[in-house]
């Protein structure tokens, strides 16, 4: 399906989730690339995509980033950037050892969850870290303790949950998970181990929290919804699970191009929604091209949310070397 194209459909109403797209690590991330670019000149390189989109990585590869899988492609004396999902410590240990140049674009939010694995394997804890294993940031939080962590994505695995000392035993969770599935899987977990410890709340994320919450709020209003993220992208998989789960048909899709017809022959009611690393730009396109004349676009606001992060100091130290001036920038306005 061609961009910016009109579609004879039945549609009336398009009710847009809110809030949806980027959070607050992602807007971070994309910055931190932007302004290494601006600080350091290109190229710069980044481990892995910076955020899981396809369309934010191509955009900041034309104005001049490489994205690589591994270390082992970065040449001796370039600037790298480690992505939002975070990174085990022996990827930075490397990065230090070869002498590179690193900014750290890890959000402050999955930091969290590495010092709360830090804390508790320094004090012996065995760790249920829930997620998906084949996640970056499960793999980086995993790297902190190894030998201490395990991975379970499920309330199945718990019953075959072992661990050396039940006494001693603390959860953590993925950032991007499905609030509702980790509140069973967290549950299994207690009736199983009832000294198990963990964070006060999860460490679901509140963007996670707010797009799910928003899912919820329109689910029912709708007939179809579709949700504009990355197929590798772990919380706009979730907003899928979530419409699901509320009897709603839901659909990921890229971008306005994966839409096929049939999916909306007899949908009078269309909801939008966006996955945390999606651009805005994505969204208006598909409004854009749904939308025809009578079709009313409604927003429906689960909750306002007022977050953003400080850059790293490591930037900052760069621009301040190299005499270039980083537009000033807001503290994190909301608690994490
Ligand atoms: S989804 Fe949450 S944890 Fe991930 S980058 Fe955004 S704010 Fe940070």
């Amino acid at each position: 399906m061609a961009r910016a194209m009109t579609l004879n459909l039945p549609i009336a109403e398009i009710v847009l989730a809110g809030p949806r797209g980027f959070c607050a690590g992602v807007e971070r991330a994309i910055d931190i690339v932007e302004l290494a670019l601006d600080v350091c000149g290109s190229p710069v390189y980044v481990r892995k995509e910076i955020v899981h989109n396809p369309y934010v990585v191509e955009t900041l590869r034309t104005k001049g980033a490489i994205f690589v899988d591994e270390l082992d492609e970065v040449p001796d004396d370039a600037t790298v950037i480690f992505s939002a999902h975070g990174i085990a410590p022996a990827v930075r240990d490397e990065a230090q050892h070869r002498g590179l140049r690193v900014i750290d674009a890890t959000c402050p939010l999955v930091t969290k969850v590495h010092l709360e694995a830090i804390r508790y394997a320094r004090e012996h804890y065995t760790i249920v870290l829930i997620g998906h294993e084949d996640h970056d940031e499960v793999i980086g939080t995993l790297g902190e303790a190894p030998e201490r962590i395990v991975v379970i994505d499920s309330a199945a695995e718990v019953e075959r949950l072992e661990v050396r000392d039940p006494e001693k035993i603390a959860y953590l969770t993925q950032t991007t998970l499905s609030v509702d599935d980790t509140r069973d899987v967290i549950a299994a977990l207690r009736m199983k181990f009832p000294k198990i410890v963990g964070p006060s709340r999860n460490d679901i994320c509140y963007a996670t929290q707010n797009r799910q919450a928003a899912v919820k709020t329109v689910a029912d209003d709708v007939d179809v919804l579709l949700v504009i993220g990355a197929k590798n992208s772990s919380n706009a998989n979730r907003l899928v699970e979530v419409a699901e789960n509320h009897g709603t048909r839901a659909y990921l899709i890229n971008d306005v191009r994966d839409i096929r017809i049939e999916w909306l022959a007899n949908a009078r009611r269309v909801g939008v929604t966006a996955g945390a690393s999606t651009p805005e730009v994505l969204v208006s396109e598909t409004i854009e091209t749904l939308r025809h004349d009578g079709v009313q676009v409604r927003e429906v606001r689960a909750v306002e949310e007022d977050v953003r992060f400080a850059l790293p100091q490591e930037l900052e130290g760069m621009a301040r070397e190299r005499n270039v001036t980083v537009p000033a920038r807001d503290v994190m306005r909301q608690a994490i």
